[in-house]
């Protein structure tokens, strides 16, 4: 058991007494995260830090690493996985002073932020030098660049433009021997051949801590626009996408709901949707004039080729807004106000493209045999850069979370879902990592390539103090 009185005397000699705590208030704050894993365990971290430079970063993984304590890096604290919370206790890195954008470059088409700098400020500050940053997640005003990169973000623009690994260019990572390294540059190809970043990206805090990050920002573009299109079921709604898609149309927004999640978005602009409407999609353009209208028409043949009817513009207008959250945006947003009855949670597994109809069904059957039929569960699909690719259904989760037998039989059908998606040629995470939530089978994903990711583990990290006991790495 590592001495935390003396590993707290030694942080705030170095951070400074501010910065430093281990009172209960402030432990019990970092003990949970957005996910329903989080409140099914004791996860209180013994002491908080907040560096607020990454020289004072790596000071304090160096006393983590001598003292072998666990150290658990948070940014916004919205992941919905359980991954930055302190499994084995230890100490919580808070990054949330590391909070500047530090260079907008619009001639090289980059921008240069902090790792603790929340997405909010990195898109407005791109904007504010007529630039556009592509990543923006619903959560954009509360998470950050270094949680986003590390969980494989997905953004209201991915259609067109990624995800967030696809914005990076460069990075720099305290290891975890509190070495700092700095991987790629501003050109928008300066690695050799193996690709470095990769490593860091999606690694959940396992493998480094990111402290800053040389990304990509686009030329503003002149003009958006959005149309919505209503279908009879999932099939026809992803043939329009298809269609659309094999035309050569680059959507950047591409959001199919089922007309749960309608309802949910819209229950606080109490928009009403058309009775025929039980699977929905969005589509948003963006360029010139010419080229939107263009997107748009080709977007509305195909769909209503498929049988597709046009949704009133203010459902569209009302749907934009409950996913466009932002400083500017955010009274008029309906999603974090909505779920008002129930914890929210996500099954965030990913199948392939033709068999997104056939995992529906087996949910709806799986409800059944959990005695879950009364209950509608929402389901939405967020269009991927090379067409609608990822399966994500997100749930209002119809248990009681003070029962703990209730927790545990939400687990086992969150269980089901998952084996089935690998079943499928599926994966375990779309957006929002492994965490504690969906790790216990990331061995059966992976295989035989499980354990190269141990030995990489072992090789970045030898005494695992980097999220010990997180994302499927054993303790
Ligand atoms: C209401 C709501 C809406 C959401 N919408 C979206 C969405 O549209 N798209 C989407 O992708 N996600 C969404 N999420 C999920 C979540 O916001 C993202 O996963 C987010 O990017 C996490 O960022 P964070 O800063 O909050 O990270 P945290 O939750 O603090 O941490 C997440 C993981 O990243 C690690 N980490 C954090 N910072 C660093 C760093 N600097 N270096 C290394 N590791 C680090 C942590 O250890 C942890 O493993 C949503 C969540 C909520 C609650």
């Amino acid at each position: 058991m590592p001495d935390l009185s003396m590993i707290e005397k030694k942080l705030r000699d170095i951070i400074g007494d501010k910065y430093v705590s281990s009172e209960l208030c402030d432990r019990l704050v970092y003990s949970k995260d957005y996910s329903i894993e989080g409140i099914a365990d004791d996860y209180t971290p013994d002491i908080i830090v907040k560096p607020g430079t990454a020289d004072e970063v790596a000071e304090v993984v160096k006393i983590a690493n001598q003292m072998n304590v666990p150290i658990y890096t948070w940014g916004g604290g919205t992941s919905m996985s359980g991954n930055p919370l302190a499994v084995e206790h230890g100490i919580v890195l808070d990054m949330k002073r590391l909070n500047q954008v530090l260079e907008v470059d619009p001639d090289n088409l980059t921008i240069t932020a902090q790792a603790g700098t929340t997405i909010e400020n990195i898109y407005n500050a791109a904007l504010d030098k007529g630039v556009f940053f592509a990543h923006h997640p619903e959560s954009s005003l509360s998470s950050t660049i270094g949680g986003a990169l590390s969980c494989m973000g997905i953004s209201i623009y991915g259609a067109k433009y990624g995800y967030v690994y696809d914005q990076v260019l460069a990075l720099e990572v305290i290891l975890s021997d509190g070495q700092k390294i700095k991987i790629g540059g501003k050109s928008y190809l300066s690695l050799p051949t193996h690709n470095l970043l990769n490593l860091f990206l999606g690694a959940e805090g396992t493998l480094g801590i990111i402290t800053e990050a040389i990304l990509k920002v686009y030329p503003k573009p002149p003009k958006r626009d959005r149309v919505s299109y209503g279908f009879s079921d999932i099939t026809t709604a992803i043939e329009a996408c298809k269609q659309a898609h094999a035309a050569g149309c680059w959507p950047e927004t591409v959001f199919l709901f089922d007309r749960r999640s309608l309802v949910q978005y819209m229950e606080r602009a109490k928009t009403p949707i058309p009775d025929e409407v039980s699977m929905a999609v969005l589509f948003g353009a963006s360029g010139n004039s010419e080229m939107v209208g263009t997107t748009l028409k080709v977007i509305s043949k195909c769909s209503e080729e498929q049988g597709g009817s046009r949704l009133p513009s203010d459902l569209t207008q009302s749907w934009w807004n409950s996913i466009n959250i932002g400083k500017d945006t955010f009274d008029q947003s309906n999603f974090a106000l909505s779920h008002t009855e129930y914890e929210p949670d996500l099954v965030d597994a990913c199948v392939p493209l033709s068999k997104f109809q056939e995992y529906s069904d087996f949910c709806d059957e799986l409800k059944k045999e959990f005695g879950w039929v009364d209950i509608d569960f929402g389901a939405f699909i967020v269009g991927g850069p090379r067409g609608p690719i990822p399966f994500c259904i997100y749930f209002s989760v119809p248990i009681d979370t003070r029962i703990k037998a209730e927790i545990d039989k939400w687990f086992q059908f969150k269980e089901r879902m998952y084996r089935r998606a690998l079943e499928m040629g599926g994966s375990l995470s779309n957006a929002n990592g492994l965490g504690l939530r969906s790790s216990p089978w990331v061995k059966d994903q992976l295989g035989p390539a499980w354990n190269l990711l141990v030995d990489l583990k072992s090789l970045l990290d030898p005494k695992n103090i980097l999220n010990r006991g997180n994302r499927g790495f054993s303790s």
